[in-house]
């Protein structure tokens, strides 16, 4: 036993996180020790606050401290495209592009037969029941794996014949990337959606 029993119970919290090992959480847990006794009073705080306060949209289930989040109490925002992601995390990497004033659908995840996630265990039918008035194009913003294709295809095949515009997002190289080093699957995506200049 190395650490207190307080700083070992930290170390293990910390650990949890995503990308945190032993010894990152090591290194965070004596950051925390280290700040002022109110700054990790707020940081506990804030913690609590996000699991007390914030929930999901009811219309689009990004995260939200309403019923509605901004987005969607938003008059501005065009409600006939809604762009279709899998994650409130999405939204946000979306949004900071700045450019668009489409509204959004979260799935909360995507297909994916190996985990057992079927579409009835994604917010589909929520968005079938959105779609059904005055939708004029879905955008489907899926990631480009395996699970991300197969969830928009599966989409692609439901909506289009419901006669609502359905796009893809492009795949292609990255800005400033380099053909001789793209993976061969990204580069014959991107020759396939090639565009007339
Ligand atoms: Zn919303």
């Amino acid at each position: 036993m190395y650490y207190t029993e307080s700083l070992d119970k930290l170390v293990k919290e910390l650990g949890k996180f995503p990308g945190i090992g032993p010894r990152s959480a090591q290194k965070l847990a004596f950051h925390i020790m280290k700040i002022p006794k109110e700054e990790a009073r707020e940081l506990a705080q804030a913690i609590v606050d996000i699991k007390e306060k914030t929930r999901h949209c009811s219309i689009c289930n990004n995260f939200s401290e309403g019923e509605y989040c901004p987005i969607c109490a938003n008059p501005g925002r065009d409600k006939s495209v809604i762009c279709v992601v899998e994650e409130p995390n999405d939204i946000i990497a979306i949004e900071k592009i700045g450019i668009y004033k489409w509204t959004y659908h979260v799935l909360m995840g995507a297909i994916s037969p190996l985990d057992g996630i079927c579409p009835d265990d994604l917010k589909i039918k929520e968005l079938l029941k959105r779609i059904s008035s005055g939708v004029k194009e879905v955008i489907l913003a899926t990631n480009s794996n395996t699970e991300g294709e197969a969830t928009a295809i599966y989409l692609g095949r439901i909506i289009k014949p419901l006669g609502i515009k359905v796009t893809r997002i492009a795949r292609g190289i990255p800005v400033g990337g380099n053909i001789e080093y793209t993976d061969q699957a990204t580069l014959a995506k991107a020759m396939e959606k090639r565009g007339e200049l």
